[in-house]
């Protein structure tokens, strides 16, 4: 197993991190480190992989708080420990030493830091969640916390690059009719003609759409799909593989 720490541009001590397969077996698809429990791997292993997570983050076992991801636009608000919050696509919290976190494999992970009254955020957006602004949503729920648009950071872990995220027509047309901006997000693969899409420039729009500042933001600049061996990827993997967990908490 391996985790990443990952930055944000005002720093702040909060602890951000992204995880990585680590010496992954080519001929499993949840090999090494997956702590992802509703994606076809044995609960053994996935608990095995939490426990670790959670130890070397130092953080308490069971302050590790997910949710069962459906590409939709809700956010759990982390208000307490020891409980299920059910199907959400978002996390925010202002408690100490509760790290929030969401699964991805190809799709865009976001963590979000308002340093001055301690809030954070953590956001998972396929391009259903992109399209649909979760980014934004999940300032907002940050904001209903005490946190400011113009004070919170944004970091993007590892996420399917515009070169590997070919979409067809339709895909396009439901942005086009979300009022999402072609320019900058929509491309088009000259030799292809197939239409691309960067979900992280779309991201990106909502986040500056709804107050936060472009100094604010960080990109990692990682591929998920054109780094398999490092990352999962369910374009390289297939649907059935393992997630990386992006996650977040305040220390
Ligand atoms: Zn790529």
């Amino acid at each position: 197993m391996k985790i990443d720490r990952l930055a944000f541009s005002g720093g702040g001590s909060a602890f951000a991190f992204t995880t990585e397969r680590g010496v992954a077996d080519s001929g499993n698809p949840y090999s090494e480190f997956n702590c992802c429990g509703y994606v076809g791997d044995e609960q053994s292993h996935v608990s095995a992989c939490r426990a670790v997570l959670c130890d070397q983050i130092g953080i308490a076992d069971g302050n590790l708080i997910t949710v069962r991801q459906v590409h939709g636009t809700e956010v759990a608000v982390v208000d307490t420990v020891g409980c299920d919050f059910g199907e959400a696509d978002a996390l925010v919290t202002n408690l100490e030493g509760v790290a929030i976190g969401v699964f991805t494999a190809d799709c865009v992970p976001m963590l979000f830091y308002d340093k001055q009254v301690g809030v954070i955020g953590a956001a998972h957006a396929g391009w259903k969640g992109t399209m649909s602004g979760i980014a934004a949503k999940t300032v907002a729920a940050m904001c209903r916390l005490g946190a400011a648009p113009e004070r919170v950071q944004a970091v993007f872990g590892p996420s399917i690059c515009r070169e590997c995220f070919e979409v067809g027509d339709e895909v396009v047309e439901q942005f086009c009719e979300r009022g999402l901006p072609a320019d900058g997000i929509v491309f088009r693969n000259e030799v292809t003609g197939k239409a691309h899409i960067d979900l992280v420039a779309a991201n990106r729009y909502w986040m500056l759409g709804c107050g936060m500042y472009e100094r604010n933001i960080v990109e990692t600049g990682l591929c998920t799909k054109c780094n398999p061996s490092r990352f999962f990827s369910a374009r390289a993997l297939g649907v059935a593989s393992g997630r990386n967990l992006t996650g977040i908490f305040l220390r």
